[in-house]
């Protein structure tokens, strides 16, 4: 089913702006990620989805070609995941599962096969008949995703699920999660905060900032394009590389580099990854702290640009505090920012 927002805004009645006039698609059974950081939005834009929210006169929401800006939540049919969970702790996964289909007064038959065809689905025979509270997080999570699409939604909606789990737990959980979404074979709509989820279970990312969405794409054309400042340094972290732009040269205080085009009204980016120790590379700069991180060394770098430059240095030493060094960035990895993207 598409998902078709058409200039959705909402302004609390406090006078917040949680969302500006946003346009936004997404295919039938896509999986796409809004990501943001905390406050920018995500969570309305969500809600308003669900019909939870009412957003400002002139939005316009539609599933397929159906308008369902004025349905409410129980007669839009969405599936919905949420951090909580929310599920009933001393009723059974069968009965957390079965609870939605009973609301709509579906024949027992039919319960008792959906529930059987989501349990099998999301690996739940062995647990069938336990309380929920018997469960592990990882086993909570998937009967949260087991009772969201058993009613067969048109769209589920899943608001950063993974976040109160422990580390160890949501990287498992997040490919386990990815793999789930794929084989509901369902339009998706998943929020979270962190950039690695987002690229680990999206087909594409729609970052947001300050109330809007600031661009969307698959994963890695976030990543190696991005179109902002923003979307530069939440999506990969990378940093300003302060200096004058003269045709394809970049002057830093550390010495000179090559762009990989005209970088006429650009700013210049790059992330730690692509910041390389060389013995003969063109910049010069300072070791002011190195950390041992088991794949790599960070090394924080002065002398190149006003604050910190990271480089990820993959040797099996590296260069103590206080040491000079050479680093040396390939054109190619540079990131090219027009000043259209300069502003959030
Ligand atoms: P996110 O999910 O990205 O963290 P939210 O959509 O929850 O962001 O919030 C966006 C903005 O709207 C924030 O500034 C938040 O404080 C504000 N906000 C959220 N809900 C309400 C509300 N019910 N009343 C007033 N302001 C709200
Ligand atoms: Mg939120």
């Amino acid at each position: 089913m598409t998902l078709t927002l058409t200039s959705v805004s909402k302004t609390y009645p406090d006078g917040t702006v949680a969302l500006k006039p946003t346009d936004f698609h997404v295919a039938p059974g896509e999986i796409v990620s809004l990501l943001g950081p905390s406050g920018c939005g995500k969570t309305t834009l969500l809600r308003i989805v669900a019909g939870l929210e009412t957003p400002n006169p002139g939005s316009q929401v539609k599933f397929g070609d159906d308008d369902v800006t004025e349905l409410p939540v129980e007669r839009r049919k969405v599936g919905m995941v949420f951090q909580s969970y929310a599920l009933f702790p001393n009723m059974s996964v069968r009965g957390n599962i079965a609870y939605g289909l009973k609301m709509q007064k579906l024949p027992a038959a039919e319960i008792d096969q959906r529930v059987a065809e989501v349990v099998r689905l999301c690996k739940l025979e062995p647990y069938v008949d336990r309380r929920i509270t018997a469960l592990s997080g990882g086993q909570r999570q998937r009967v949260a995703l087991a009772r969201a699409f058993a009613p067969r939604p048109r769209i589920l909606l899943l608001d950063e699920p993974l976040s109160a789990l422990d580390a160890a737990l949501r990287d498992t959980l997040r490919d386990e999660l990815a793999g789930l979404l794929r084989k509901f074979g369902i339009t998706a709509l998943f929020v979270t905060h962190d950039q690695d989820e987002a690229m680990a279970i999206a087909d594409k990312v729609a970052v947001m900032s300050h109330g809007t969405v600031v661009q969307v794409g698959p994963p890695e054309e976030l990543y190696r394009n991005p179109r902002t400042r923003f979307v530069a340094g939440f999506v990969g972290h990378a940093v300003h590389l302060e200096g004058q732009v003269a045709g394809t040269t970049l002057r830093t205080q550390g010495g000179m580099l090559t762009l990989p085009r005209d970088g006429e009204n650009c700013e210049v980016f790059v992330r730690a990854e692509d910041v390389a120790i060389t013995p003969n590379g063109a910049l010069k700069a300072r070791v002011e702290s190195s950390v041992f991180l088991g794949t790599h060394y960070r090394l924080g770098l002065s002398g190149i640009t006003a604050g910190i430059l990271y480089s990820n240095h993959a040797g099996l030493a590296a260069p103590a505090r206080g040491t000079d060094v050479r680093i040396s960035i390939d054109p190619s990895k540079l990131l090219l920012i027009d000043q259209s993207g300069a502003t959030p």
